[in-house]
């Protein structure tokens, strides 16, 4: 039975309604706490944590941060240090640097209150539009529909797209805006989302077990494993090539120095490194080791994979005296794991230790 663009709609607004009724994640951040609603303080702390990190990851790391900073006036009075500290390990740490300024702006000019429109929400640092139209449907119920990969992936699939998804972005938009619910949105957000992320998934959908199947068009022309198709700028990454070098003291310490405050991980703690080149002729040693060359020996090398590019480091090895490295910090060997290095200088510090 064909049924009209209408019908479709409704009927597959009711099945991931009522889906998400019985199947729906028990994540910390969804708890509510007013009118069957969730903390909107908690929905902004975890939108930021979940923008590229996995939904796995973020569970255990948005507790411990709740824990340690209970409201927004707690984490709006932090320094940028404190929080980069604390994110270490969840990446992409301009995340970390705009969760704080809008922490901060939310508590002068919102007086605390996380704001429920989109405009106001929309001009605060690390919010775009997704992040706005998520805060507004999960947290204070408003009539929009966020587009996250789970819920394109399925929009996709429900329609049989054959382009990739960056050339279809307005489609999508339209489109989904048919499945705006008045009433029930926070719920049918989240539905689709538990849906892509449970039934409807990259790989391998569970087609089977499906209830809105009857309605798809990628199962009904078996399209379901080759759609959304990737376009080709995402399946080449660039590659960017370094050297790092481990200075070691007399007192268990490691040379570390702060980054640039523009830039990849900026202002974080960092292992001195020559400067990322794409062209690995190109690489230049860092002042620090000009007069050392013959002192380093070669540990190893790592990869480390970024959002648009892949890393390769050497990692280079060399024991110092601390006095001939006054202006510089250091952290004592012991220490390293458990401080706000990024993870991929503690990966370059295994290496060589
Ligand atoms: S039938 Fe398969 S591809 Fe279509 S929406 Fe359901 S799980 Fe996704």
């Amino acid at each position: 039975m064909n049924l009209s663009k209408k019908s479709k709609e409704i009927l597959i607004k009711s099945d991931i309604l009522n889906w998400y009724k019985k199947n729906k994640r028990d994540l910390p951040w969804r708890k509510a706490s007013r009118k069957s609603l969730p903390n909107p303080y908690h929905i902004f702390v975890s939108e930021f944590m979940l923008q590229q990190t996995t939904v796995g990851t973020v569970k255990k790391r948005f507790n411990e941060f709740i824990k340690k900073w209970p409201s927004l006036d707690d984490l709006a009075s932090k320094s940028e240090s404190t929080i980069l500290n604390f994110w270490s390990g969840l990446g992409y740490y301009s995340r970390a640097r705009n969760l704080l300024k809008a922490s901060k702006i939310i508590k002068k000019k919102h007086a605390s209150k996380i704001p429920d429109n989109y405009n106001d929400l929309i001009i605060l640092p690390g919010i775009g539009e997704y992040t706005a139209k998520a805060i507004l449907g999960i947290a204070y119920n408003k009539s929009v529909m966020p587009l996250d990969a789970n819920i394109e992936r399925i929009f996709v699939r429900l329609y049989g797209f054959k382009s990739p998804i960056l050339k279809i972005k307005s489609e999508l938009k339209i489109l989904s805006n048919s499945y705006i619910s008045k009433k029930f949105s926070n719920q049918l957000i989240q539905g689709f989302m538990d849906f892509g992320s449970i039934i409807c998934t990259p790989r391998n959908p569970n087609c089977i077990d499906c209830i809105i199947k009857n309605n798809c068009i990628a199962f009904k022309k078996n399209l379901q494993k080759t759609i959304p198709i990737k376009s080709k700028s995402n399946q080449l990454k660039k590659k960017k090539y370094s050297r790092a070098y481990i200075f070691y003291n007399e007192n268990n310490e490691i040379l570390v120095r702060r980054r640039s405050s523009k830039g990849m991980l900026a202002s974080m703690l960092e292992i001195p490194n020559d400067r990322w080149v794409i062209d690995k002729n190109k690489l230049v040693y860092d002042k620090i080791v000009q007069n050392l060359k013959k002192k380093i020996q070669y540990k190893g090398s790592i990869e480390y994979s970024f959002s648009h590019f892949d890393l390769e480091t050497e990692v280079f090895f060399a024991n110092v005296k601390k006095n001939h490295f006054l202006k510089y910090k250091w952290m004592k060997k012991n220490n390293f794991k458990k401080s706000g290095l990024p993870t991929v200088m503690k990966k370059i510090i295994e290496v060589a230790i």
